[in-house]
């Protein structure tokens, strides 16, 4: 019986969303083992004294700042920090330096005063510079204990009149930043409010789902046993094996509705629209004396109907569709797989 193949549900990428946008909330293997690596790539910037660091620097070299090494090539050794340095174009987009003494920090390659570097948001001007490698702390000058610092940066020509507008716009973005210099460079997470580098954030950036609106309070937020529960997610997803989904998977069977036997067995059918569902539907209607058109299809359901259509609380009207949805489709399965009838 376990060696029986057992069909797929769900996708399993739609598995690994998060419960608000209709998935388990498992993790993702693949981008959760990169988050965890780019602990490393942090840890590279901030540890230069570290003995592993030290050994990755001996073999690669380290890159512009000492925040990261150098690209690994080589056919040969151990790919250990290869692999983790892979994660290295993903993770230093959410990067961004906090200037102190400006000896760590590009003027022009890093970002550290906008969200871009600089000689991206000032192209012409980067192409004539004259400090296009220069750290920040080799285009400032000190004028003194207490004073303020003097930007030098220069250009290898006079700027034509078209370009004033962008050189003004470049000079005053400096003055707005110049560093105080009392402290060291800082490498900030953008990620993470409080700037510090952790493994769950970087997750999120790596494994972002798309915006799905999902019915999820309709399912999770209410006392319901988890079968319950599991199943009302796989019909909102529209995945039961009702006989339409089973086509899809390759069956061939009849494929119509066993309750009215006048419709193909669609999920919104069997459990919405059909004659045998609607009778249900109508005896709740009348017992709680409200008049209600049934939804095209499950998760608009759901939606409606969440808290007494959203007028007020109440944990036993929440479970009412998941009730009458898990009645018919026991029933739907005696019919289809014992060939009985409930009575009455
Ligand atoms: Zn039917």
């Amino acid at each position: 019986m376990g060696e029986d193949p057992k069909l797929h549900l769900v996708a399993w990428d739609r598995v690994c969303f998060p419960i608000q946008q209709g998935g388990l909330g498992v993790r993702h293997l693949i981008p959760f083992n990169r988050a965890l690596l780019g602990k490393w790539l942090w840890r590279f910037g901030l540890e230069e004294t570290h003995l592993w660091r030290r050994v990755v620097v001996a073999k690669y070299g380290v890159g512009r700042g000492g925040w990261t090494s150098n690209t690994p090539r080589g056919t040969h050794g151990c790919s250990l920090w290869k692999h983790i340095w892979m994660g290295w174009e993903d993770f230093s987009m959410h990067i961004r330096l906090e200037v102190g003494f400006g000896s760590r920090v590009s003027l022009w390659h890093d970002k550290w005063c906008s969200d871009c570097p600089l000689k991206e948001i000032f192209p012409r001007l980067y192409e004539c510079s004259l400090n296009q490698e220069d750290s920040i702390a080799s285009v400032i000058i000190s004028q003194g204990m207490g004073q303020a610092c003097v930007w030098n940066v220069t250009f290898g020509r006079d700027c034509n009149d078209w370009e004033l507008d962008q050189m003004v716009t470049f000079l005053s973005l400096l003055h707005t930043h110049t560093p105080r210099g009392d402290d060291g460079d800082k490498l900030v997470w953008g990620p993470c409010r409080k700037g510090i580098f952790d493994s769950r954030s970087f997750y999120h950036v790596l494994h972002t789902p798309l915006e799905i609106c999902f019915p999820w309070k309709g399912i999770w937020g209410m006392k319901s046993p988890p079968r319950f529960a599991f199943f009302m997610w796989t019909v909102a997803w529209g995945c039961i094996l009702t006989c339409d989904n089973l086509k899809k998977k390759g069956f061939v069977l009849a494929g119509w509705c066993c309750m009215c036997k006048n419709a193909d067995e669609t999920v919104d059918h069997l459990l919405l629209h059909c004659w045998f569902a609607r009778q249900l539907w109508n005896f709740v209607f009348q017992f709680v004396g409200i008049d209600w058109v049934l939804p095209l299809n499950v998760p608009n359901l759901l939606f409606g109907w969440w808290n007494w259509f959203g007028k007020r609380s109440s944990g036993v009207w929440n479970l009412i569709p998941s009730c009458l949805m898990w009645t018919i489709w026991r029933e739907r399965n005696k019919r289809t797989f014992e060939n009985m009838e409930s009575c009455g």
